[in-house]
């Protein structure tokens, strides 16, 4: 942390500076400049925060120099991590030597459509299995989710495909049923901020994808992690999935910076879903390429055996020769950047 004082601050407001930071067991480092003084700090952030700095007299500003975020950080935390996502005798790596493929339906609609939408998944490459039981839904209107039954249909299908599964949890209240029957819980963007339910997801027991909020900055992102990790929980994937700007061509903005951003910043792995962040499927393939070449660790898709009835998301559902394009991208490209299939690296060594 770094205090810079006022051009006029006086000798006496620079020592009380240095005094405060002794008192919590820091070290200040006086740097005196021709206009202005600054002062480095060495010691434990969180008890300067306690002292309040910038509220006295001379301290013109306080900038911190570390991470706000320290379990997800890189500072703290050599390499980048994997996450393991699937029962003991069958998991599916997420990191950074592997792309994983994560494909399904928006939502569970019946047993027979995720059944399809899982089988068109796992012949087009998927490792994971996606899909909705309880649905974020902007109207309260539309289709909410199966709910419990959902559930009940995902493990079904996991048990026919042999897919893990990976479903949203919307209310903390759930996070125990939705554990029970998934493999990885995922908060989406419009939860990413319920600290709540960040709290209960990070107490789960399961690996989490926790989604960016539509308006969250990386760093507000990474602090929505830390509240998982805070829990004991380490075993969360960020997910990429759009972000609100002014540009209304697409449904919200792709931040395809936003994979080396945080790679550089947290060692948890990124994926990135092209289909939330387009809206359109004519544009989940050529954002899928670009998450693939930017060096995403997975990409999450919505597919759907017949999108014109699918009850949420149709626009965006792959389907046939999409989904064969798509098929095609994530066999060819990731080698090309030095990944190979997370299905060839199941653990404990079976091959899909
Ligand atoms: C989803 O993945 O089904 C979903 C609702 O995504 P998001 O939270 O990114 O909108
Ligand atoms: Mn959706």
């Amino acid at each position: 942390m770094v205090v810079v004082m006022a051009p006029d601050a006086t000798d006496e407001q620079i020592e009380r500076v240095t005094e405060r930071v002794a008192s919590v067991g820091g070290e200040a480092f006086v740097s005196r400049g021709v206009v202005r003084t600054i002062i480095g700090l060495v010691g434990d952030i969180d008890s300067f925060h306690g002292l309040n700095l910038r509220s006295l007299p001379g301290v013109a500003d306080v900038h911190r120099i570390s991470d706000p975020f320290k379990l997800v950080s890189r500072q703290h935390h050599a390499g980048r991590s994997t996450v393991w996502v699937g029962q003991p005798h069958h998991q599916v790596p997420i990191g950074p030597e592997t792309f994983t493929f994560i494909a399904g339906p928006c939502a569970v609609e019946t047993h027979q459509q995720t059944l399809e939408a899982a089988e068109m998944s796992k012949a087009a490459g998927a490792t994971l299995l996606r899909g909705g039981a309880f649905k974020p839904r902007t109207s309260p209107y539309a289709f909410q989710g199966l709910g419990r039954r959902g559930l009940e249909i995902l493990a079904a299908v996991r048990e026919t495909t042999g897919l893990p599964i990976v479903t949203e949890v919307v209310d903390a209240r759930d996070v125990p049923v939705v554990a029970a029957h998934a493999d990885m819980l995922q908060v989406g963007t419009r939860n990413a901020g319920n600290f709540g339910l960040l709290q209960a997801v990070g107490e789960c027991g399961k690996p989490v994808l926790l989604k960016r909020g539509m308006t969250a900055t990386i760093e507000e992102w990474l602090m929505a992690a830390e509240y998982v990790a805070q829990r004991g929980n380490l075993d969360v994937v960020l997910c990429e999935r759009g972000i609100r700007t002014f540009e209304p061509a697409t449904r919200n903005t792709l931040d395809i910076s936003a994979v080396p951003v945080v790679q550089a910043t947290s060692h948890l792995p990124i994926i990135v879903d092209p289909s939330h962040a387009a809206g359109r499927k004519d544009l989940v393939v050529p954002l899928s390429r670009a998450a693939i070449a930017v060096g995403a660790d997975g990409v999450i898709v919505d597919v759907h055996p017949n999108p014109e009835e699918a009850l949420c998301d149709g626009p965006q559902a792959l389907f046939g020769g999409d989904l064969r394009a798509l098929a095609t991208a994530v066999r060819r490209i990731p080698p090309m950047v030095g990944r190979v299939d997370a299905g060839e690296r199941i653990r404990p060594s079976a091959r899909r």
